[in-house]
């Protein structure tokens, strides 16, 4: 493909660094697009532990320089601004394409999910790379089927507001398995359901970082409708051990990964009190149109086929993301390397 200039420029300096294949033994060479994002940011700190050469590709749209600081200046780290829509030219044994704006309030602006997901998957079908989409359970929109199975194909309204999110990953999951079938590339494909932990965004207006933010501050909780609506939440650690043992596991999937513990949104506000102030103040507001009104995952292909499961509950989790999120609110040094 045709590469505008600056981005010649920055592949061939980053081509210079890269440790050539053979030296590494079995350390892979793997890129991770999102990786300046909250789970691309976890997911990278787990690569590079286990050895792994990571190339982050991220234009920092939700994500931050600061989730990544603590591997500046590690050799086998690097990170390139770029915008996934555009082509781009490296050299890896593996893709974990998390690129997008995932939260209502970004995800309008962007055709992230269908011309990104074709060029990481003309990567790899270029450079023989196996390829992970990080879908999500709103490909099931709001689903008819209570929990949902992978089997499900899901209620989508096509021309609602959260369309170009739902149907821009459902487009994704097609190019995907195209890819797999017409051009023979090794694909994995994960169902992420709602997940939370430290260096979410603070101001994406997800309900998890909006309740936990709203505690820290002293201000009410926002909860939209008549708050009955459930989520399943998982804690970002667990959702990370799944994507590693799908991308290194012999199934395509797609497999959900979620945690099945389900709550109302008023006894997710109940539970943030709980933890953070007992005295925070809960306040109703309009719900968001075409908004799901239950969600929880079946696990059970994943139980079976990928052996995982998660292990961190919501009462556990959710203290684990307010020591990060009052350093970010409030000021710390310490910042993104929790
Ligand atoms: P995030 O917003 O923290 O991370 C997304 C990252 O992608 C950011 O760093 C952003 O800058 C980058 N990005 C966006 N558009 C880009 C582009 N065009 N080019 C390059 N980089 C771009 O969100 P997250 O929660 O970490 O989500 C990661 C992935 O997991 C997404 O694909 C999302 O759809 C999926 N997912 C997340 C959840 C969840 O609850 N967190 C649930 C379901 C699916
Ligand atoms: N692509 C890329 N990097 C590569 C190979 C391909 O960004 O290393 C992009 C390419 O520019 C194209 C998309 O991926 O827009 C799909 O590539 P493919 O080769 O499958 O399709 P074609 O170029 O033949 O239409
Ligand atoms: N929600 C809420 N208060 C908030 C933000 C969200 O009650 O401040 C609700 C929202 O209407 C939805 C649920 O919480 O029913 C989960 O919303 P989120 O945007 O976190 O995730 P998604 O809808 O994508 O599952």
């Amino acid at each position: 493909p045709e590469l505008a200039l600056p981005t010649r420029r920055i592949l061939l300096e980053e081509r210079k660094v890269s440790v050539p294949r053979g030296l590494k033994g079995k350390s892979k060479r793997i890129v991770v697009t999102g990786g300046a994002g909250f789970v691309g940011s976890h997911l990278v700190d787990r690569l590079i532990e286990r050895g792994d050469s990571v190339i982050v590709v991220d234009n920092f749209f939700t994500g931050r320089k600061e989730n990544l600081l603590h591997h500046f200046g590690n050799p086998r780290f690097e990170l390139i601004r770029h915008d996934v829509v555009q082509p781009i030219l490296l050299e890896v044994d593996q893709i974990y394409h998390l690129a997008c704006p995932a939260s209502p309030v970004h995800y309008k602006f962007n055709p992230t999910n269908v011309m990104g997901t074709l060029n990481m998957l003309g990567l790899a079908k270029r450079v023989g790379a196996r390829f992970l989409l990080t879908s999500t359970s709103e490909v099931y929109g709001d689903p008819l089927q209570h929990p949902q199975a992978e089997t499900y194909w899901g209620n989508v309204n096509p021309i609602g507001v959260r369309s170009c999110y739902d149907e821009g990953k459902r487009t994704a999951e097609t190019l995907t398995m195209d890819y797999h079938r017409g051009a023979g590339i090794e694909v994995r494909i994960a169902r992420i359901f709602n997940t939370y932990g430290p260096r979410m965004c603070l101001d994406d207006g997800r309900v998890v970082s909006n309740f936990v933010a709203q505690a820290l501050r002293k201000e009410p909780l926002t909860v939209y409708g008549d708050g009955k609506q459930t989520r399943s939440f998982q804690y970002v650690s667990d959702l990370v051990e799944g994507l590693i043992r799908l991308m290194e596991g012999e199934h395509v999937g797609p497999f959900n990964l979620g945690n099945p513990g389900e709550f109302t949104m008023l006894e997710l506000a109940q539970v943030v009190q709980e933890t953070i102030d007992s005295n925070a103040k809960i306040e109703f507001r309009p719900n968001t149109e075409d908004d799901p009104h239950m969600r929880k995952p079946d696990i059970s292909k994943a139980k079976e086929l990928l052996r995982w499961q998660p292990t961190v509950s919501l009462r556990d989790g959710l203290p684990r993301m307010v020591s990060d999120f009052r350093q970010r609110i409030f000021g710390d040094s310490n910042m993104g390397t929790t």
